[in-house]
């Protein structure tokens, strides 16, 4: 059942401007400042609480030449205060190519810290917890895919990146849900694999069925929660409300919405059409952290919790850069393989 909650009053908000990938830091910003950024989310009362983190980790990045990779679903004090930049997985990994500093700190789940560091390894790549994983990377192991290749000798295996650095090297490239039709199309053939999602694989499917596409029983747990009932529930609470869905909900849900797309994409969809009232079909984070910039659009917020992206706290990022740890490495037997399936995927046109 999709929960709902009506963000607050819209004139209460400042406007401001959603950080964007490359942005830059808000590490000479006076802490009122940084407070206006999140005042929407984070009461008043609570905010002396949280400053001292804030105002170390900026200090603490100046000092170990670090920068704050941050996923769209971390929480608004973690996005909106302490992260160098932000995006979707793919964004994030195409960024992590081109950071100018000595230590990343990724505030997501595992394989994003995988992934940053396969791009960059000669860097020190952090994660404040390692037990931040993801329901679809635990869905398939290396073997799982092995034994995939030998079922269908000759079927180009295309590897969502929401998974471990060892199913990537055995994979021929990485997509996201932001590139995975073009990343296919990139490809001219007649079938593939494409995995570990089931339901981003059916959505893709949808849209390429000159392609065939098989598959794997991989889930996010977050989205595929989501059914067309709250959808139909939501549509007639709200009449006229603009329905977008994450392509890791089942296709039903898909079905049901008017744009379907990555957390990047309902971005920008958000911000170029302006609907007067929007429901994205995601994890929680995503409506607080681009509200704040659109104070005219009214955001009807889904409750869906990504527990493994909200293991991560300005008290263990704070941590992790105070300690240097916990640093993601990378078994060197099988980097060079899984580097070359990413870079594969970064080299696609979009
Ligand atoms: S939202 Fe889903 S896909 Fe993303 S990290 Fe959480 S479980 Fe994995």
């Amino acid at each position: 059942m999709l929960k709902l909650s009506i963000k607050e009053d819209a004139m209460a908000a400042t406007s401001l401007p959603i950080p964007r990938p490359g942005a830059p830091l808000p590490g000479g910003m006076p802490l009122p400042e940084i407070y206006a950024r999140v005042s929407r989310h984070v009461p008043a009362i609570e905010w002396p609480a949280l400053a001292p983190d804030v105002e170390a980790i900026l200090r603490l990045k100046r000092e170990r030449n670090a920068v704050i990779l941050a996923h769209n679903y971390q929480a608004p004090e973690i996005f909106h205060t302490v992260a160098d930049i932000v995006g979707d997985s793919l964004a994030l990994a195409r960024e992590a190519v081109t950071v100018d500093a000595d230590v990343i700190v990724l505030a997501g789940v595992h394989f994003m810290a995988e992934t940053a560091k396969l791009l960059n390894p000669a860097k020190t790549v952090l994660i404040p917890d390692m037990a931040a994983g993801c329901s679809l990377a635990d869905s398939i192991t290396a073997e799982d895919v092995r034994g995939l290749r030998a079922k269908y000798p000759g079927v180009p295996i295309v590897t969502y990146v929401n998974t471990s650095a060892a199913v990537k090297a055995e994979s021929d490239l990485c997509c996201t849900s932001g590139n995975a039709v073009e990343v296919i199309r990139s490809l001219g053939v007649k079938r593939v694999l494409m995995i570990p999602d089931e339901f981003l694989a059916q959505n893709v499917q949808a849209i390429l069925p000159e392609v065939e596409i098989l598959t794997w029983a991989g889930h996010c747990e977050v989205h595929e929660r989501f059914t067309p009932a709250d959808i139909r529930e939501v549509r007639e609470s709200y009449p006229g409300v603009t329905v977008i869905a994450h392509p890791e909900c089942p296709p039903e849900v898909v079905a049901e919405s008017d744009f379907s797309g990555s957390t990047a994409m309902m971005m920008n969809f958000v911000v170029e059409k302006r609907p007067s009232q929007v429901v994205l079909v995601t994890e929680c984070s995503m409506a607080d952290n681009i509200a704040a910039a659109n104070p005219d659009i009214e955001f009807i917020k889904p409750c869906n919790m990504c527990p493994h992206m909200k293991r991560m706290s300005l008290k263990n990022i704070r941590r992790a850069l105070e300690t240097m740890t916990h640093e993601v490495t990378v078994d060197p037997t099988l980097a060079d393989r899984a580097r070359a399936a990413v870079e594969r995927m970064l080299a696609v046109r979009t």
